[in-house]
């Protein structure tokens, strides 16, 4: 959830945010790659993609060391569940379109991403049982991709010019920058680099999931181990009968703790499957993420009973749960910094001109947590590294 999907959900809420008087770039002396120079990337997600894709453009020598046995990080999907695909994370575009343009750099190839909004003269939403507007819930300019998602699209225009730089199962546990050369070792190998970009959701940071030699600056360190990550889970509902609007919002109290929506997953898409989403973070997760399977469909199928005079569980097919919190590479949501966007700007800086931080939540504080906001924080790094 970036800062301002967090200021759109919360319309409905009327929650305010802390002012962010100036959001200048990195203000560290922008350090420039010789050609001779290579480059490791620590995850191969919306981020680390798009800095090996951005990097691979200029010729630069680039590679990726990714835990996992795939890539795509948090906007992983399933083409299983439906005949279209679903998005187990990342799922809405919070910006204009052109940021597609923006990711693939290159004006030769036109971007063909089929993406839709919401109708605010048609769609509506319940939230705690009474009807409200699209925007009430707090979408405006957020569109679904129509038989797609993010990861789609990594996949047809970024991800084939990188996928040879992808080295799998490399789940890097120290990176060492004490000398000229950065030292990364992983539970498969030794690797060294010129230069290393991190992209590894901070909360494994905070987990200490990596060791870094020497220890990282305290006040990196201490905006790593203050900033609020929020706990995530998402279930896709399949129903034989559509019974529901096209979002059911629910009141979270304190309202900066979490979220909650029931949405039509489905909208959009061509198809004749009614599939219902369950998007939660924070404390929203708290009644779903610590059940049984059984448990879990119970539980959303009566509070759906509750409000739709029980067609939920006469008319359920099927479902499917994404508990993000228990994702080994991820450990949780995204950033949620109500607190302080400073913090997430010291985030977003480099150690030194030898390792660089890209990922949704080492932006320069200006917004942070959604897919965007990642892949504009690895092009800033590129263009330091790059000069
Ligand atoms: C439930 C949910 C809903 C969301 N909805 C939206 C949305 O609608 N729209 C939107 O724009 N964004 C959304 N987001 C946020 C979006 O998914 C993320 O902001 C974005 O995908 C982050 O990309 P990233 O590259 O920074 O991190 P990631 O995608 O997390 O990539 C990091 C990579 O690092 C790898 N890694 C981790 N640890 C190690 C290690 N030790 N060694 C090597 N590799 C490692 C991981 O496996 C992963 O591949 C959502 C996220 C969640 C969880």
């Amino acid at each position: 959830m970036t800062r301002k999907e967090f200021v759109q959900i919360c319309g409905i809420l009327g929650v305010g945010l802390p002012i962010q008087a100036a959001f200048g770039s990195c203000t560290k002396e922008d350090p420039i790659l010789r050609a001779s120079d290579n480059v490791i990337i620590i995850g191969a997600g919306a981020a680390g993609l798009s800095a090996a894709y951005l990097l691979n453009q200029k010729g630069i020598n680039v590679q990726i060391l990714e835990a996992t046995s795939h890539y795509g990080g948090r906007m992983i999907r399933t083409t299983d569940f439906a005949d279209f695909p679903i998005p187990l994370g990342a799922e809405w575009l919070h910006v204009e379109r052109d940021v597609f343009d923006e990711i693939v750099n290159d004006p030769s190839i036109k971007v063909d991403v089929n993406t839709t909004p919401y109708d605010p003269n048609v769609d509506f939403g319940l939230f705690e049982g009474r009807r409200v507007s699209v925007a009430d819930i707090g979408f405006t300019i957020d569109q679904k991709f129509v038989n797609a998602t993010w990861f789609d699209f990594f996949e047809q225009y970024v991800t084939p010019f990188v996928t040879d730089k992808i080295s799998y199962n490399q789940i890097v546990n120290s990176i060492d920058y004490s000398g000229e050369q950065v030292v990364i070792k992983t539970t498969n190998g030794e690797f060294s680099a010129n230069r290393v970009i991190v992209t590894v959701p901070v909360k494994m940071l905070q987990n200490g999931a990596i060791t870094f030699i020497p220890e990282l600056p305290s006040d990196k360190q201490n905006a790593i181990n203050k900033v609020r990550v929020w706990d995530g889970c998402k279930a896709f509902i399949e129903f034989s009968e559509r019974f529901y609007p096209t979002f059911i919002g629910f009141d979270i109290t304190p309202e900066t703790d979490g979220q909650k929506l029931y949405y039509d997953a489905a909208y959009g898409q061509n198809t004749t499957k009614n599939i219902l989403g369950l998007f939660a973070v924070g404390t929203g997760t708290l009644p779903y993420v610590n059940l049984s399977n059984t448990e879990l469909i119970d539980y959303m199928l009566t509070e759906l009973d509750d409000l739709f005079d029980g067609k939920a569980s006469a008319n359920y097919v099927k479902h499917l749960f994404q508990n993000w919190n228990e994702a080994p590479f991820a450990n949780g949501a995204y950033v949620v910094d109500h607190e302080d966007w400073r913090r997430v700007r010291t985030l977003g800086e480099s150690v030194g001109n030898q390792l660089f931080f890209a990922g949704d939540a080492y932006t320069t504080g200006e917004d942070w947590s959604s897919v965007h906001t990642a892949v504009r924080s690895a092009k800033r790094v590129v263009d330091a590294l790059i000069g």
